[in-house]
């Protein structure tokens, strides 16, 4: 876990949404290089849906410590463990064409495989650090369903009095493509989870049983994981808002912002409801977390910051467009990567990039315009401090889970991602955006999907090609700055007024752009194109007369600044 975890650091905006995943996407990179130095032999997994995992039958007990921890250099370093034993069943498939005889898996190294059996195959089974190899003699063949038991136990983090959370790779082995990226694997995963008296442990999808401290989870549809959260001061609340039943878990007397928390969730998941499709799961499930530096979103499965219960973030992020957009966001993941889960190039902008825009769309329906603007700003301002900093910017397709590190990454996933949603907006009109999304997320729904796949079904829905957007935006980067050079008005004969501004491109890219003549009470718009290092000029012809030309007035368009954007009529 990084340092953001710990209670007293300030975590920046940019950083407050997902810092838990980093933990896997940095055990994702040593993965990674371990596959490149020792690559797959012949009959292995050789695509990345040669095998997937249909179903998971997982059986876990835990038995928590209080929580105990040193601070090393500034880094959070835990000095006691709890204990997890687990046995999980896989239902494995063979989907390649071809007999398979390896598959993957990335399994926390804290973590001791007992054994794994699989009837009628003798496996193998092979660790290198968090990479569990299996192979399996004879071959599996195609279209072969066999069923996988690992046994298990080991000491991963956060087994805690204070707090529990143990997901995917410590809670059970999950499968990973060959290539060190996550397997687009959907699976349904049943989980019974046993604890100690005295806890509230929640985990991933419904309730389906409750016999003492043996507790039955059953996520309905399949999902790409699950974990565990909770604790023993942990109380469970229930809350229905607008027909969503939630339960939040969370200390007494840490809960000022709960029913305010309640309410947006269930607000967000209705909206989205209405835009994507309905919601999936049948239940939601909210546990207030320490450890977690924003938030978290498993399928119906928020882990939130404690900060967030308690009204205790620093400076103004205490605001209600911040909280609604932390909720908001991770309750977007049970829609993204929970039932449309990305692949390949653009997988973490295909997850973050549309959580976090999804989450400004609710805010715009939910809290209204200024809301809407003012969360619009810190995506650009959070973008800006890419572009003022990083020395070598990269691509939002460049972004993997090889190289996702640091501020500057992620704000370029989900700022300059969500900001690259909101010009395709502008790019395509309100409706048709709205449909296409619609379309994307219905069409891929329970499904892998590539950014091919959005921008085919953007380009399907609309009649457009797009393909020059996605080039310049995801593909490559671009980084348009348009300002006015000239601008001159004159009455015409018949009392109106013919305004002509000079519109520059100072930077890179080519977006269509709208160009507005300000008058007394009212803007008259065109549009215009401007190549990189261009000039392109704009007439209107208004009733009244023009004071000012501004450049993109609805600021859709990423640019490098937007303080040159508007000339005066002299
Ligand atoms: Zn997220």
């Amino acid at each position: 876990m990084n340092s953001g975890g710990s209670t007293v650091e300030k975590v920046p905006v940019s950083e407050v949404h997902s810092s838990m995943r980093r933990v896997r996407l940095a055990r994702l990179s040593i993965l990674a290089v371990c596959l490149v130095l020792l690559p797959a032999p012949g009959s292995g997994q050789t695509i990345l849906d040669d095998v997937v995992i249909r179903a998971f039958d997982i059986s876990v007990s835990i038995t928590p410590v209080p929580l105990k921890y040193e601070l090393a250099g500034g880094e959070l370093r835990y000095t006691s463990r709890g204990t997890l034993h687990g046995t999980a069943t896989a239902m494995v498939e063979v989907t390649a064409p071809n007999p398979v005889s390896t598959a993957r898996f990335f399994f926390d190294s804290d973590v001791k495989l007992t054994s794994v059996k699989a009837a009628e195959y003798q496996v193998a089974s092979n660790r290198q650090r968090d990479t569990l190899t299996l192979t399996f003699t004879p071959a599996l063949l195609p279209g072969a369903k066999v069923p996988v038991t690992f046994v298990y136990e080991g000491q991963p983090l956060y087994i805690f009095n204070e707090f529990v959370l143990v997901s995917e790779g410590s809670l059970y082995p999950v499968l990973v493509s060959p290539f060190g990226d996550f397997s687009a694997n959907l699976g349904r995963v049943k989980l019974k989870l046993t604890t100690p008296g005295g806890y509230n442990i929640a985990g991933t999808g419904k309730l389906l049983a409750r016999e003492g401290d043996v507790l039955t989870w059953d996520t309905e549809v399949p999902v790409p994981w699950v974990a565990i959260a909770g604790g023993r001061k942990h109380a469970v609340r229930d809350k229905t808002v607008g027909g969503l039943t939630m339960q939040f878990y969370v200390p007494p007397g840490e809960d000022r912002n709960l029913d305010k928390l309640a309410d947006f969730t269930g607000r967000a998941v209705g909206f989205y409801s209405n835009l994507l499709y309905p919601f999936p799961y049948s239940e939601l499930r909210a546990v207030s977390l320490l450890i977690v530096s924003g938030g978290l979103g498993y399928p119906a499965f928020l882990l939130i910051d404690e900060r967030a219960f308690r009204n205790t973030f620093t400076g103004d992020l205490n605001r209600d467009s911040f909280l609604f957009q932390l909720m908001a966001h991770e309750a977007a993941h049970s829609y993204v990567p929970s039932q449309t889960v990305p692949k390949g190039v653009g997988f973490i902008w295909l997850s973050e990039g549309f959580a976090e825009y999804l989450s400004l769309m609710a805010i715009e329906a939910l809290l209204g315009p200024d809301a809407f603007k003012r969360e619009l700003q810190e995506e650009r301002n959070n973008y800006a401090f890419v572009v003022a900093t990083a020395i070598a910017e990269p691509s939002i397709a460049s972004i993997t889970f090889a190289n996702y590190h640091g501020r500057a990454a992620k704000n370029v996933i989900y700022a300059k991602g969500s900001l690259v949603l909101h010009m395709l907006r502008g790019v395509l009109g309100d409706e048709l955006f709205k449909k296409g999304l619609a379309a994307y997320f219905s069409t891929f729904r329970g499904q892998a999907a590539r950014v091919a796949d959005f921008q085919t079904t953007m380009e399907r829905v609309s009649g457009q090609s797009l393909g020059w957007f996605f080039d310049e935006w995801i593909n490559e980067k671009v980084l348009p700055d348009y300002t006015i050079s000239r601008v001159t008005s004159l009455p015409t004969p018949d009392g109106a007024f013919q305004t002509t501004a000079t519109l520059r491109n100072l930077g890179t890219g080519q977006m269509p752009v709208e160009v507005g003549f300000v008058m007394d009470g009212d803007v008259q718009i065109q549009r215009a194109e401007v190549p990189s290092g261009g000039d392109v000029t704009v007439t209107a012809t208004t009733p009244k007369p023009v004071k000012q030309v501004e450049v993109d007035p609805k600021k859709w368009v990423i640019q490098k600044d937007y303080k040159n954007d508007v000339a005066p009529v002299r």
